[in-house]
């Protein structure tokens, strides 16, 4: 019998109305057979998800506070789903474990996995499905990447009778201490349990249903995306549409397993399927995503592009900080590094000073209000005068385009503009390619 995997985000485990949805989801089809689950999020725009609320014990126990009162709220929000779905589970004791664990073994990861850990005890009960504790059996190496032999370890544990859930979010290091993803990490987990059983789909119940081609606060009723590639998925994702963590498309890209993305909200309504290829099709841009939070770092030296090594020694300088570099656009006598600032950190005063002594630049620049939108689509490649049309449209809403980086497989070009104008630059490029 085929088996497809379902990972439900927070939004959809957020109290036990939502609860009795995924419960629906999940009896509604006998394919479904591996559960994977966030921890309960937010139930209100201002409402504090329940990992939030982890990490934050996490720094009070760091700065010696104590984490009782914020821990009360975390055990309210379970209680409350617990009483309020008349679930068979002893939920003081196992909160008072947790809570003891938590003091006890401390760390950042496995502080925050314990709400997915939570979820899944629960979930597990409730439905009478068997528990898969991921610490066990997904092992995640120190760069993120996954243990090969996880998918067999892993894959044996899940397969079998009945239904199971397994605890998005973290699994274990190779040494099996408590290993966390970044945040959003549950997809990935969804994703790993796929490849590991062989599933025919892999299916990501969230609260939308699906990808928009451009983000609906700040483009009108944008068109509804059906088919994505994996690659345009990976793309848009990683350049802001937070849909679906960008990372989940490495297991199951291999294997070719398809990832939808359904609204719990709406089960039988429109969703966004994610396959290795799509049948051409008449669209040029299939997406458009962007993030605002960049430095753009530019350095000038005369004759720069006569020494040899020159740019490596600039790249070299955010390597040994520990920062990834996003585009790295050059001139003659000109070089820019555009970085994340949540790379930089705090970091960006030191990289600056180890440039002027190692390179001792004739121009320095920093720009911190650098937005940049990716245009994507596998139609674009086919499409002449597409730069033209896009760089076209910004000019004529008088914006001035600070970086143009049309990569080399021609399916994702990226520009960057300042802050201000990037609202309305995703309206243009919208218009100008909506079909
Ligand atoms: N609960 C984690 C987070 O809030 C992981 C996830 O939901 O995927 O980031």
């Amino acid at each position: 019998m085929s088996l497809k995997v379902c990972k439900f985000g927070g939004s959809s485990l957020a109290d036990a109305e939502h609860f009795l949805k995924v419960r629906a989801i999940i009896n509604s089809d006998p394919e479904r057979k591996v559960v994977v689950v966030s921890a309960p999020g937010k139930r209100f725009s201002d409402d504090v998800k329940i990992t939030d609320m982890l990490l934050l014990c996490h720094s009070m126990l760091e700065q010696g506070l104590d984490i009782a009162p914020v821990f009360q709220k975390i055990r309210t929000r379970y209680k409350e789903i617990v009483q309020d779905l008349n679930i068979d589970i002893h939920i003081d004791a196992l909160l008072d474990e947790t809570e003891n664990d938590m003091r006890t073994i401390a760390t950042k990861d496995f502080m925050a996995s314990r709400g997915e850990y939570l979820c899944g005890k629960i979930i597990a009960t409730w439905l009478g499905a068997r528990f898969v504790e991921p610490a066990e059996f997904l092992q995640i190496e120190s760069n993120g990447l996954i243990k090969e032999e996880t998918y067999e370890r892993l894959g044996e544990q899940l397969k079998g009778d009945g239904l199971v859930v397994m605890p998005g979010f973290y699994g274990c290091t190779p040494a099996g201490k408590v290993k966390t993803f970044s945040r959003g990490g549950s997809d990935i987990s969804g994703a790993v349990a796929a490849r590991a059983v062989r599933a025919e789909l892999y299916e990501n119940w969230t609260d939308v249903n699906g990808f928009m081609m451009a983000d609906p606060r700040l483009v009108e009723n944008p068109k509804h995306i059906e088919t994505l590639t994996y690659k345009e998925l990976r793309e848009l994702a990683y350049m802001g549409a937070n849909v679906l963590h960008d990372e989940s498309i490495y297991p199951v890209s291999e294997p070719g397993i398809p990832i939808e993305i359904k609204n719990t909200n709406d089960p039988d309504g429109s969703f966004t399927r994610i396959v290795a290829r799509r049948p051409k099709d008449d669209r040029i841009v299939t997406g458009i995503a962007g993030r605002k939070d960049f430095y753009l770092i530019q350095i000038e030296k005369i004759l720069m592009n006569k020494m040899v090594g020159f740019g490596r020694r600039f790249l070299q300088i955010f390597e040994s900080h520990g920062v990834n570099f996003e585009h790295a656009p050059t001139g003659i006598d000109t070089m820019s590094v555009i970085v994340r600032k949540e790379f930089i950190g705090e970091q960006l005063p030191s990289i600056l000073e180890e440039i002027k002594r190692t390179l001792q630049p004739d121009r320095l620049e920093v720009t911190d209000n650098l937005a940049l939108i990716a245009t994507v689509g596998q139609g674009m490649i086919r499409c002449v005068g597409f730069a033209g049309r896009l760089c076209t449209a910004l000019s004529k809403r008088g914006i001035n385009l600070q970086v143009i980086d049309l990569g080399s497989t021609q399916d994702n070009m990226i520009v960057g503009v300042e802050l201000n104008d990037f609202e309305e630059a995703v309206r243009a490029i919208y218009e100008e390619f909506e079909q």
